[in-house]
């Protein structure tokens, strides 16, 4: 069984999608320590673990990176096209000072994101692997949104941005309908969902790979205590069950 795990921020004043930087720095040291991290595709032996961290914040890039680089460990990262700048003179410390509601709206003056040179840098390392989170970060599932271009256009431009093939799609809110799972298959390999279980495989289930919410830990070994592990158990199966 393939645990998967996702994350967004780090010392981010959105608590519910944040962790803090010493809790992540001793949470990745545990994974380091019991788990091997995989890519996606790569094989599941026993202990494979994936990382995935949704939206591309610079905070990933200036605290989340240099740990991967210490423990070795890989992470996935969810890109949204439309916010990424080619490279910015703006300083680490004004990129990171933003509010949570404050980031999209000025992600051209304080580039509050990853650009695409440290998503090359990163990808370069072998510790990162690019997916698309499509190209606005929108609600794929509501009406006069452009499926075409948020699914596959944001594919082309980060394959034409970092010279590298994206196979994973990780879905904007874990949102998604029959349309917008049919389109992502299509394109993609491996499209990723939000739900707290387990993954028989990189099919995941029903063609869709579960995540766990690893954002706002208490503590670090909170995701693998065994009754947290028992409830991630039950939801696979009555998964696998319904699908
Ligand atoms: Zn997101």
């Amino acid at each position: 069984m393939l645990p998967v795990v996702m994350y967004h921020h780090i010392n981010s004043d959105d608590l519910p999608l944040s962790n803090s930087d010493a809790m992540m720095e001793a949470h990745l040291r545990l994974i380091s320590e019991r788990y091997t991290t995989i890519f996606p595709g790569e094989p599941i032996v026993s202990r494979s673990l994936c990382l995935t961290f949704d939206d591309a914040y610079y905070d990933f890039y200036y605290y989340v990176f240099p740990l991967l680089k210490k423990f070795n460990l890989k992470a996935l990262l969810a890109v949204p096209t439309a916010f990424i700048l080619d490279e910015t003179d703006v300083e680490p410390l004004q990129r990171l000072s933003l509010k949570h509601h404050e980031i999209y709206k000025n992600h051209k003056a304080f580039a509050p994101f990853c650009t695409y040179a440290e998503l090359r840098e990163m990808v370069q390392s072998g510790h990162v692997e690019i997916a698309s989170h499509s190209m606005n970060h929108v609600n794929l599932t509501e009406d006069g949104v452009d499926l075409d271009r948020e699914v596959f256009g944001s594919k082309v431009i980060l394959e034409e941005k970092l010279g590298y093939r994206v196979d994973s799609f990780v879905l904007p809110y874990g949102k998604y309908n029959d349309a917008v799972v049919a389109l992502a298959r299509e394109h993609y390999a491996y499209v990723f969902r939000i739900g707290n279980a387990f993954n028989p495989s990189w099919d995941g289930i029903g063609g869709l790979i579960y995540r766990i919410k690893g954002d706002g830990l208490k503590t670090p070994n909170e995701l693998f205590r065994p009754l947290k592990q028992l409830g991630f158990w039950c939801k696979t199966v009555i998964k696998g069950i319904k699908s």
